[in-house]
């Protein structure tokens, strides 16, 4: 389609069925994402610095370096090789956007979202020609939700950008249905998600017939706290063959 017919299809949409920017209200918001006004989208903070190459961990300000390793993973390394994130959550825009996608069927939201990944400056390296990985959801989950929000992410980011050669599979099963993260410290957090995850029957396939050369895996999830939840993720994959697994995330959550 072209860009001019895609335009007045959109001004006719806005017409019957207006948008509205997600964290001010503002009707019809133009600009480079749908349900963001440019003002509101100018407060995400997209991460271009001061991380943790080996976890994404913040470790100093936006304009600092990033660093080879951390205290953190200095301690412990987790099972996958590095590990980013596209933006800092916490302004209005993103907390609501992803709100919307997980918990009001919100599934608009997933093209912003994709997005936000799109435009952070190391996505494209992380993600081009890499096999990426939703991080699974539990079937009992995933019947109240009706789909994976990772995975609607992900869709999104190879459509939008068919040049990176992106390709999706669910490499992964969630067998235990943990109990959210959210109230639990690292360690808690690790020991939560420990045996929580196995491999699927298309990740056998993939493994056998692409021997020769085996993808790099990208586990893609959409908030990242620590990073006990890819790290374990990470260890089902490579221990089943992928050697090189890498981790990228929309948000990364302090
Ligand atoms: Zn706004
Ligand atoms: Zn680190």
């Amino acid at each position: 389609m072209n860009t001019g017919f895609k335009n007045l299809l959109r001004l006719c949409a806005d017409f019957f069925a207006p948008r509205e920017c997600m964290a001010c209200g503002k009707t019809n918001p133009k600009g480079e994402f749908g349900y963001l006004c440019p003002s509101c989208a100018a407060k995400i903070y997209f991460i271009r610095g001061g991380a943790c190459l080996r976890c994404g961990e913040i470790v100093a300000s936006n304009n600092a370096p990033f660093v080879q390793s951390c205290s953190s993973c200095a301690l412990e390394k987790p099972f996958f090789n590095r590990a980013a994130s596209a933006c800092l959550y916490g302004d209005k825009g993103s907390e609501r956007l992803l709100f919307a996608l997980k918990y009001g069927g919100g599934t608009f939201a997933a093209a912003d979202l994709a997005r936000m990944v799109l435009k952070n400056n190391n996505a494209a390296n992380f993600l081009k020609g890499a096999l990426l990985c939703p991080v699974p959801l539990h079937k009992s989950r995933l019947r109240k939700r009706n789909y994976n929000q990772s995975e609607l992410i992900a869709r999104k980011v190879a459509e939008l950008a068919p040049f990176l050669n992106i390709r999706i599979a669910n490499l992964l099963e969630r067998r235990r249905n943990t109990r959210t993260q959210t109230s639990l410290d690292k360690a808690q957090r690790a020991a939560n998600v420990r045996g929580a995850f196995s491999l699927s029957a298309g990740a056998r396939d993939i493994l056998k017939t692409e021997r020769n050369n085996i993808p790099r895996v990208v586990i893609f999830d959409d908030v990242m706290t620590t990073s006990a939840t890819a790290s374990e993720c990470a260890k089902v994959l490579k221990r089943a063959g992928f050697e090189a697994v890498d981790c990228f995330c929309v948000f990364k959550r302090l």
